[in-house]
């Protein structure tokens, strides 16, 4: 199957249960995902933020090698949001983090 992260070819190591275990060989490495994200993700045509994803992953994995990305940390942190919709999101606080950087 595809990177549920970025859609190179990756391998399933496991598919069984509440989570989804992938090995991409593209640069995000061996996670785990849960199945009612997958669910979710599959039937809103919903996809993760790349960059931000894999940088989630590495801090994730001082704690854990193969860390499990829940349905939380995908609404916290992950989901991709295309421009649009982030301008829209943040009136004024979009401008302060602009030249803050
Ligand atoms: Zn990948």
């Amino acid at each position: 199957m595809k990177c549920l992260i970025c859609q190179a070819a990756a391998r399933t190591v496991h598919a069984l249960g509440d989570w989804s275990e992938v090995k991409c060989p593209a640069g995000c490495g061996h996670f785990r995902v849960s199945a009612n994200l997958v669910a979710k993700m599959t039937l809103k045509h919903e996809s993760f933020d790349l960059e931000r994803t894999r940088r989630w992953l590495e801090m994730a994995r001082n704690d854990e090698p193969v860390p499990l990305i829940s349905t939380y940390d995908y609404n916290v942190s992950l989901l991709h949001r295309d421009a649009e919709e982030r301008t829209a999101g943040l009136p004024n606080r979009s401008r302060q983090s602009v030249t803050s950087d």
